[in-house]
């Protein structure tokens, strides 16, 4: 196979990796957020549920502290019946009694209501208890290692752009625009496909018998006959690798 043919080989292979990193570069704020945003939801989920356990227990604070004021209420119709001097006064006091003990009977009403609720509660937070104490640490590792992973994206991606940079330089001028100009006009960036089976791996074409020869000689530029792009066939132990 010519040396240009491998070169423009190796120029095409290096460029879909590029193309491949890029994108991954590119959308990395996007899948950063993604991410972020899946725990997130977890997130508030779990505080949706606490929010709620913390207004049942400040409803059931506030029950108990209307209850003890109508337990002091009651004490004082109480001693007011037992000194009661007249029937008007004794009338006062029953009245009240009457009231403070309705008081507290709808105040503890209320309270069973609320400790039902707190109850389902607490057992929606006890079934994700290992959800919400892993969370932060989960969402620490993720992102770590979402990270890393962008790190070794970069490092790869400036790596191979020095290798494209003196790959392409090593290049015939004639070729390199050639090869330029198909990889900047078509939207997969490619310039060289590979041949399998016959037929082009870029537009789906099979060739006639003659250019799949020719191709597979490798001794010369062979450009497909349908896209015009330009064609090999990786030898045989690459093939079979
Ligand atoms: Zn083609």
């Amino acid at each position: 196979m010519i040396a240009e043919l491998d070169k423009l080989i190796d120029l095409q292979k290096t460029d879909t990796n590029l193309r491949r990193l890029k994108r991954l570069l590119d959308t990395a704020e996007e899948r950063r957020a993604e991410i972020e945003q899946e725990f997130e939801q977890h997130a508030s989920s779990i505080r949706e549920i606490q929010g709620r356990r913390d207004t049942l227990n400040a409803k059931r604070a506030d029950l108990e502290r209307q209850i003890a004021e109508s337990k002091v209420y009651l004490e004082r119709a109480d001693r007011n019946l037992k000194h009661s001097q007249n029937q008007k006064e004794y009338e006062t006091a029953m009245r009240d009694l009457d009231t403070g003990q309705k008081q507290i009977a709808g105040f503890e009403t209320q309270v069973v209501e609320i400790m039902e609720e707190l109850e389902g509660v607490e057992k929606e937070l006890g079934e994700r208890s290992d959800e919400i104490a892993t969370l932060d640490a989960k969402r620490d590792a993720a992102m770590k290692e979402f990270e890393a992973a962008i790190k070794v994206d970069k490092t790869e991606f400036d790596k191979l752009s020095k290798h494209r940079a003196g790959a392409f330089a090593t290049l015939p001028a004639r070729l390199a625009s050639i090869y330029d100009r198909m990889a900047q006009r078509s939207r997969d960036g490619i310039a060289v496909a590979e041949v399998i089976n016959g037929s082009c791996t870029a537009c789906y074409v099979l060739l006639r018998p003659q250019v799949q020869l020719n191709v597979k000689k490798g001794d010369e530029i062979i450009t497909c006959e349908n896209c015009t792009r330009i064609l090999y066939m990786p030898k045989r132990d690459e093939a079979s690798a």
